[in-house]
């Protein structure tokens, strides 16, 4: 830009000497850290439920908690708002023991109201990871007794996992041991899904929401979908769809296989405090059990 252009004409050709955009963007990112920083310190951040169901039975076997940030003066922000930014640094550590810790918490405070689920919690690489992941991790559990380690479920996304499959393999059966399980997310985005399946071991997989957005109505789509599904039962996986948003998407995927699901037909994510309310108003059947058939 013309900054650097005046300062390549002055400076005798170092021009990487003076930058300010560069400065200005490292200078923002330092400030919005500490911003999120301090939301965790005065609590603005939330956790989401939305319910996973069984695709046969319909029972609702569990949640996927997804942070929010209630930022005062710009409402509920997404995680697309704040989570990258803080993705590549040492904050997302603290931010996903928080989520951890109030999953926990949740889990707990439903248990005692006679609401029995398991809650699924997005963890990233960077958190997984960081020393002493598992041992952190049993101490939480310890925090909460009465909640079994096997109602937790850590979601990784399969690209993240792919990129150091070693370790992240040998942290997934550390906290197996615990008797937490695992997921692998957005499954089918990777390069390599196929063949590196084989090799992880987390018991569940969850087709990314584009493929099954589109299945109906893309070939391709809908190809990977099967073939998700034909590999999970090859490898004794258990499968969700993501992003369920009608009874024809439920349909196909139930004769396709699939054993459970999650997405806004079915249920949008909400505050904790909705969910009881919700499991006693839900109908096992969407619709999609009697499409499914006749074949529609
Ligand atoms: P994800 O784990 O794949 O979560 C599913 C996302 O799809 C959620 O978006 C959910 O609200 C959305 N979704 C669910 N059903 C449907 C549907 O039928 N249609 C459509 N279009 N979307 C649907 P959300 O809550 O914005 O989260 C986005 C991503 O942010 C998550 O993707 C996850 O990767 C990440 N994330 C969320 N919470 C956490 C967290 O606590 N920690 C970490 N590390 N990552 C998180
Ligand atoms: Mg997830
Ligand atoms: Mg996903
Ligand atoms: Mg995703």
């Amino acid at each position: 830009d013309q900054a650097m252009y005046l300062a390549k004409q002055g400076g005798r050709n170092r021009f990487h000497l003076f930058d300010p955009e560069h400065d200005r963007l490292a200078r923002e990112r330092t400030e919005r850290l500490a911003r999120i920083a301090q939301a965790l310190r005065d609590g603005e951040f939330v956790l989401y439920y939305q319910p996973q169901v069984d695709m046969r039975s319909g029972r609702v076997a569990g949640v996927e908690a997804l942070i929010r940030w209630q930022h005062p003066q710009r409402g509920l922000l997404p995680p697309a708002d704040f989570l990258s930014v803080i993705e590549d640094s040492e904050l997302i550590v603290e931010v996903g023991d928080w989520v951890i810790a109030t999953a926990l918490a949740q889990l707990d405070a439903w248990q005692r109201i006679g609401l029995q689920l398991r809650v699924g919690v997005n963890i990233a690489a960077r958190h997984l990871l960081h020393a002493a992941f598992a041992e952190r991790l049993q101490a939480q559990l310890a925090d909460f007794p009465e909640v079994a380690p096997q109602a937790l479920e850590l979601e990784i996304l399969e690209t993240a996992a792919l990129e150091d499959i070693e370790r992240v393999s040998r942290v997934i059966r550390e906290c197996r041991a615990l008797g937490v399980s695992f997921s692998l997310d957005d499954f089918g985005t990777g390069y390599s899904s196929l063949a590196y399946l084989k090799s992880l071991p987390a018991e569940t997989v969850k087709i990314d929401q584009t493929f099954v957005r589109d299945m109906l109505v893309d070939a391709e789509d809908r190809a990977i979908v099967e073939g998700v599904i034909g590999l999970a039962r090859v490898f004794r996986r258990e499968v969700i769809a993501e992003g369920v948003e009608t009874a024809a998407h439920g349909a196909l995927l139930l004769r396709l296989g699939c054993d459970m699901a999650q997405g806004y037909g079915i249920a949008r994510p909400m505050p904790a405090a909705d969910l009881p309310v919700w499991v006693g108003q839900w109908r096992p059947d969407p619709g999609w059990r009697s499409a499914a058939d006749t074949g529609d």
